[in-house]
């Protein structure tokens, strides 16, 4: 399988190699150069297998010869196994054909862990082969960064440095992060805020000199391939476990980056029959506003009751507008630039043929804690906020009563208690077995302040062969 990127200029890469960078050199971000296409008769062979079993029929097309078959079902059956419950991603039923698929049974209780637990074993493998070691360096302000931080734990070829915002994360956020050991493990607290975290990693990126030429960087949010790839198979999943692929399925997906949605779509481009994609979003709603009204406008950033949902610029969405443009990446490029500078609108038709597929809704932190109310009154069933906004959206969207509507569970209560407590709900959710110890184990990070001299000068003196 070769990669290309949406913009057009950047050379074709094979699947290690795209999973080793994160930008392609034009600024484009790497998509398959072709789909695998599967038919109903094949999808519906797989009813009945596990979910490793699943994700390796789905995603060894994209891996092939990078990866000899059995260890990639080695490496697939590793990371399921540690999901706290047995299917893997159970669904919840709430209503009459309306369902919640709990993608937060992982060891960070959010559904980042499928794609990192992944991803960490994906790197090691690859490394381990090239003889070579990385740096990961990322930003986060709360959930990528605990799961990757799970994900990466037992790497031998990967340091990971993760900066979070000091005092800026919420405390089961942090202690999920500063808690884990491991020598390859380093957590910064930078004395600013997340932006100001992204900017000095986007500024190393474009810059490595700092690691001397021994080592580089590697990127672990979702403008990797290889999360969105792994993201894929859990739509076939909710859809074989509800009678597809023998009737269509509609979802909703509570987004951010647009990373979660847009698997979603290639699930569809892929053979599964999905009706209806509700894009999901809170008050930072640029893609409502482009799906509703075809204006593509930057607003300021909010701030709301689901912070991994606080995003002003989705960054996958270009691999859709990609696709929208007939695959023409000087489109893409042209776009982008203009957008930059103000709002932009695509050709009707184009916007209009995405309509077929997707909806959208903007739900605001009362909506949301409403809906926690609701089905919590209703089902004795408590949804954290960015699920929330998830089941709003669905019910407002919803185009045909007979088609299994199906939100993404994308995190776990317990990880947002406050949001649970603002809504009304006089329960406070439990942490799950795995983690009910979190407030006592030791935690581990370095406060620095906010200055990217100082930032890599700690990077370059802390990793493994450093
Ligand atoms: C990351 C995240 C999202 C947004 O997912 P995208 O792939 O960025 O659209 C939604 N909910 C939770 C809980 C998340 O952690």
């Amino acid at each position: 399988m070769r990669y290309i990127s949406t913009r057009g200029e950047a050379p074709a890469l094979g699947f290690e190699d795209v999973l080793l960078t994160g930008l392609a050199t034009d600024g484009g971000l790497y998509v398959p150069e072709s789909l695998p296409h599967f038919d109903l008769e094949e999808i519906r062979s797989w009813r009945g297998l596990s979910y490793s079993e699943l994700a390796f029929n789905v995603m060894y097309p994209f891996v092939d010869d990078a990866i000899p078959a059995d260890d990639f079902r080695k490496m697939l059956d590793e990371t399921y196994s540690v999901f706290a419950h047995k299917a893997v991603a159970p669904l919840v039923q709430l209503d009459t054909n309306e369902w919640v698929m709990e993608l937060f049974r992982g060891p960070t209780l959010a559904f980042k862990d499928f794609a990192l637990q992944l991803l960490g074993r994906l790197l090691d493998y690859v490394l381990e082969k090239r003889k070579q070691h990385v740096v990961i360096m990322g930003a986060t302000s709360g959930d990528t960064g605990s799961a990757a931080i799970e994900g990466c734990r037992r790497c031998e070829h990967v340091d990971i440095f993760i900066l979070h915002p000091y005092q800026r994360v919420s405390e089961v956020q942090r202690r999920q992060m500063t808690t884990v050991q491991g020598e390859n493990i380093h957590n910064i607290a930078v004395r600013g805020n997340f932006d100001d975290c992204q900017r000095m990693v986007k500024e190393s990126f474009g810059n490595q000199s700092f690691l001397g030429g021994k080592t580089q960087l590697a990127a672990v949010n979702s403008i990797n391939w290889a999360r969105i790839m792994a993201q894929i198979v859990y739509y076939f999943h909710a859809s074989l476990a509800l009678g597809g692929p023998d009737r269509s399925m509609a979802f909703s997906v509570p987004t951010g980056n647009f990373g979660d949605i847009f698997a979603g779509y290639l699930a569809k481009k892929m053979g599964l029959p999905i009706s209806q994609l509700v894009i999901a979003t809170n008050r930072n709603d640029i893609l409502h506003r482009f799906m509703s009204g075809n204006k593509y406008e930057q607003h300021q950033l909010e701030h709301t009751l689901s912070p991994s949902m606080d995003i002003m610029v989705s960054s996958n969405f270009e691999r859709l507008l990609f696709d929208l443009h007939g695959r023409d990446g000087l489109a893409v490029k042209t776009l982008l630039e203009n957008a930059a500078k103000g709002p932009v609108s695509i050709e009707d038709y184009r916007w209009k043929h995405a309509r077929k597929l997707f909806d959208s809704d903007a739900v605001d932190d009362k909506a949301t804690c409403d809906t926690i109310r609701e089905i919590y009154e209703q089902n004795e069933y408590l949804l954290d906020p960015h699920t929330a906004i998830g089941v709003r959206a669905a019910r407002n969207c919803r185009r045909d009563q007979a088609v299994p509507m199906i939100t993404l569970g994308t995190a776990h209560p317990a990880k947002f208690p406050d949001a649970v407590a603002e809504s009304g709900v006089s329960v406070e959710p439990p942490l799950p077995a795995h983690m009910a110890d979190l407030f006592e184990r030791e935690e581990r990070y370095t406060v620095l302040d906010n200055n990217i001299d100082g930032v890599q000068a700690f990077i370059a003196k802390h990793w493994k062969n450093a």
